[in-house]
């Protein structure tokens, strides 16, 4: 028996990498599973993206980088946070890292001590509790339901805001919901983080341009410009462009924290891979055409999944504003089969109707599941035949 360090103990493998596998384990059994469980866009890297990562190989671009990034993207990042944004950065205020998911490791690491909170909104990306978990401090949840389009108030911000409180996570567009927050309800919460000066806010905009409302992407800090320096940005190329397996995020930031993950950065991993840099300044600085297509796509595929899961007794379903998963809320159809929890139903779903989904519990929201709609139209309506069928069976 290997005595584990307590802060690996307390976490749990990424469930929606496990449902994944589950999937895929059980597709090369021979099973006819559609897997809805996968977090990443359905489509391809543009081409000129991958020639940039050739010609980056082909240019000798293979050895260690700056920890932070080579300045030619690093001054992307900038140009596409004043671009898109009108946010101004300095290269110094930014770091680039091998994903999303390592930006914020990075920000977790360099800013709490023991005992901090967190604050999370419910339902949460799955790795932001785990993460903060293993740097040792407290994930402090407050939970929004479908009645709020799950997003938190400034109501509950408030009431959750200790002076223990170092972080608070805002995702929008929200990887499950699909829900965004608005000017208005950003503002709201701005107007209760300016009481509490102890507070950095963490928004991570992975989602940004995957977004069809009618209003543009906004974020905390372009709403209330005076929360800047409390403010650090989390985004990356893994979603808008198609780029999952390339592995870059980056942050932007206060001078200081910023380093301060840098310093975590280069004790860790150093640079993230050179060759993938090249391909994310091709993505950032390139034709940003593909992006609007796929969103187009994703936005039609959401309309005919909202109207065609409404229709099956059980479910309770909201529109969404952006990404490309929606968030059923199922209790009614549990109550049907029978089951006390989301685990059960989504075991159930896959093992009588072939459909793999990830049960809301593992993002903070039992009675849900999370469908991703990352899959084609015709995959979608067999998906939704068969989930149709199951609660019919059990009507
Ligand atoms: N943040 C959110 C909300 C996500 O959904 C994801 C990926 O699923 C990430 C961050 C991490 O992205 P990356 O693949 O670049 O690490």
């Amino acid at each position: 028996d290997y005595k584990l360090s307590k802060r690996v103990n307390a976490i749990k493998p990424s469930p929606t990498l496990a449902v994944s596998q589950k999937a895929a384990e059980l597709k090369a059994a021979g099973a006819d599973v559609i897997g809805l469980g996968v977090g990443e866009p359905d489509f391809t890297t543009p081409k000129f993206i991958c020639d940039a990562a050739k010609a980056a190989i082909d240019a000798g671009h293979t050895r260690y980088t700056a920890v932070d990034g080579i300045p030619e993207l690093k001054q992307a990042v900038c140009d596409k946070f004043a671009r898109d944004n009108k946010l101004q950065y300095e290269p110094n205020q930014i770091l680039v890292s091998a994903g999303g998911k390592h930006s914020i490791f990075n920000l977790l690491t360099a800013w709490l001590d023991e005992g901090d909170e967190v604050i999370i909104p419910a339902p949460y990306w799955v790795s932001y509790p785990d993460m903060t978990l293993l740097v040792g401090a407290k994930p402090i949840v407050i939970e929004a339901g479908i009645e709020q389009a799950y997003k938190i108030t400034a109501e509950q911000l408030s009431a959750a805001i200790t002076e223990n409180t170092k972080l608070l996570f805002l995702n929008s567009p929200s990887n499950p919901t699909g829900m965004a927050y608005t000017a208005e309800e950003l503002k709201a919460l701005a107007e209760v983080l300016r009481q509490h000066p102890q507070v950095l806010i963490a928004t991570d905009d992975m989602y940004e341009h995957i977004l069809w409302t009618e209003a543009s992407f906004v974020n905390i800090a372009m709403v209330a410009p005076d929360l800047i320096e409390r403010t650090v940005i989390l985004s990356g190329v893994s979603k808008a462009y198609a780029m999952t397996g390339w592995r870059i995020g980056y942050a932007a930031g206060p001078k200081a924290i910023i380093a301060a993950m840098k310093k975590v950065q280069s004790q860790s991993t150093s640079n993230p891979a050179s060759i993938s840099q090249h391909a994310a300044l091709a993505a950032l600085t390139g034709d940003q055409s593909f992006i609007a297509e796929m969103v187009t796509e994703f936005r039609a595929r959401h309309d005919t999944l909202v109207a065609d899961l409404s229709k099956i007794p059980g479910l309770k379903v909201i529109s969404g504003d952006g990404t490309f998963y929606t968030f059923p809320n199922i209790e009614g159809l549990m109550a049907k089969v029978g089951v006390e929890t989301d685990v059960e139903l989504c075991e159930r779903l896959l093992s009588e109707a072939n459909v793999a989904l990830v049960p809301g519990s593992a993002f903070g929201s039992p009675g849900h599941f999370r469908l991703s709609f990352a899959a084609s139209r015709e995959v979608l309506a067999e998906a939704v035949k068969r989930i149709a069928k199951f609660a019919a069976d059990y009507a």
